[in-house]
C-alpha cells in the first residue's frame, strides 16, 4: 500500500492516535487521514476526566471517532492512576494536576497499543506551548523518555517546531505537510477546522484535578486517606464537604440528584443522616470504624440541621445498614460551619 509520501511500501503505514474529542487531537488524526495513514484512536479516562460525567465528552470521543472514521479503543486509568496521584514524580500544576505523569502514564498505554496493533508511531494534538505544565519543550522531552518513546510521538500541529521524529526521517509522513503552531491561541486550529470542513469541537471534556475546589477535597483526602477508593474519588465530586476530625469526613447533598447519588455511594461503615419531619439534605458521614463516636454523630446533625428546612431545633435520622436511631439537633452557626468547610 502507499505511505503518506506517496512511496509503495510493503504495509500500509499506521499510528495511534491518542484522541480526548477536542479540537486539537481531531485536527491532528485529520492531517493523518488526509496523508493517508491509518490511524488507531485510543481515549484514555481517568477518574477525574469529566468523560462519563453527564456532559456527554465520552460519547462526543466517539461521535469524533466515528465522524472522521476511525477505530476508537477506551483504556480506563483507575486505582494505578490514584496511586499515582498520591506522590506523582514532576508534582502538581496549578491545582492537583501531576500533567506530567498523567501524560506519562498515557503515552505507557499508547505504546502497549502501539505494539498490539502493529502501529509505526504516535500521534497527539499536543500544542507547543498550549500548556503551561506539560506541553513545553522540556516537559514533551520528559514525558516520551519516562514513556520509553523517544523519537515515536508525532505532534502534526506542532511539528516544525520540534525535531523531527522517527516517522518523518523514515519518510512514513512528509514533515512539509504538517504544521508549526504553537502558544495557547487557537486560532489557527479554529481557520483550519474550518477548511476541513471539521465541525470544531469545544476544548475537550475538563479535568477536574485543575478545579480549584475539587483540589481543595482531593489534598484533604489524601492527606486524610492512605488509600483512597474509587467510592471516595466519586463522592468528592459531589455535595459540600466538611472535615469534621481527622478521621471522619461529612458530604451534604445539594439537590436530589446529589442525594441520590451521596445514598448510591454509601459502604459499610458509613452513616446516613436526614432530617425526619422537615425537607432538608441527605448526608453521608465516612470516619474510620473505631473513631466513629456520638460526638461526632451529633456535630454532622447539626451540620445537617443547618441545611434543612427548619427554623431551629429539628430530628435528624441516623442510619447505617442496621440500625436507624434519632437524635435532636439544633443548627450549627455558620461560624462554625465555615471552619470545618472543605
Ligand atoms: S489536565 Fe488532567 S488529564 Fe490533562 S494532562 Fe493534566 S492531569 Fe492529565
Amino acid at each position: 500500500m502507499s505511505a503518506a509520501n506517496g512511496e509503495e511500501t510493503s504495509k500500509r503505514v499506521r499510528c495511534v492516535a491518542l484522541l480526548s474529542g477536542g479540537l486539537d487531537s481531531t485536527l491532528a488524526v485529520k492531517l493523518m487521514k488526509d496523508m493517508g495513514v491509518e490511524v488507531k484512536a485510543l481515549a484514555i479516562k481517568t477518574p477525574f476526566c469529566d468523560f462519563d460525567c453527564g456532559k456527554g465528552c465520552g460519547f462526543r470521543v466517539k461521535e469524533v471517532a466515528d465522524s472522521l472514521g476511525v477505530d476508537l479503543k477506551t483504556v480506563y486509568l483507575g486505582e494505578e492512576y490514584i496511586e499515582m496521584l498520591k506522590s506523582p514524580k514532576y508534582g502538581y500544576g496549578s491545582g492537583m494536576n501531576p500533567c506530567i505523569d498523567c501524560r506519562v502514564m498515557m503515552y505507557r498505554v499508547a505504546r502497549e497499543y502501539m505494539g498490539e496493533c502493529g502501529a509505526d508511531f504516535i500521534i497527539t494534538g499536543e500544542v507547543l506551548n498550549q500548556r503551561p505544565m506539560s506541553q513545553n519543550m522540556r516537559a514533551l522531552r520528559i514525558i516520551e523518555k519516562e514513556s520509553n518513546l523517544e523519537g515515536k510521538v508525532l505532534r502534526p500541529l506542532s511539528a516544525k517546531q520540534l525535531k523531527p521524529t522517527e516517522a518523518e526521517s523514515r519518510g512514513l509522513v512528509k514533515r512539509d505537510m504538517l504544521l508549526g503552531i504553537k502558544g495557547r491561541s487557537r486560532r489557527v486550529q479554529m481557520e483550519l477546522a474550518k477548511q476541513l470542513g471539521l465541525d470544531a469541537p469545544n476544548a475537550a471534556g475538563g479535568c477536574l484535578l485543575t478545579d480549584r475546589q475539587f483540589a481543595r477535597r482531593i489534598k484533604d483526602l489524601l492527606e486524610h486517606v492512605h488509600s483512597p477508593t474509587l467510592n471516595d474519588i466519586e463522592l468528592l465530586k459531589v455535595g459540600r464537604h466538611f472535615r469534621l476530625s481527622r478521621d471522619a469526613k461529612l458530604v451534604v447533598g445539594r439537590n436530589k440528584d446529589e442525594n441520590e447519588i451521596i445514598e448510591s455511594l454509601m459502604q459499610d461503615g458509613d452513616i446516613m443522616l436526614e432530617p425526619k419531619d422537615v425537607k432538608g439534605p441527605k448526608a453521608l458521614l465516612r470516619c474510620s470504624k473505631d473513631k466513629m463516636d456520638e460526638r461526632i454523630v451529633a456535630l454532622a446533625a447539626s451540620i445537617v440541621c443547618r441545611y434543612s428546612d427548619a427554623d431551629g431545633p429539628c430530628t435528624i435520622v441516623i442510619s447505617d445498614n442496621i440500625t436507624v436511631k434519632e437524635i435532636k439537633s439544633e443548627p450549627i452557626t455558620n461560624e462554625m460551619l465555615e471552619s470545618y468547610r472543605i
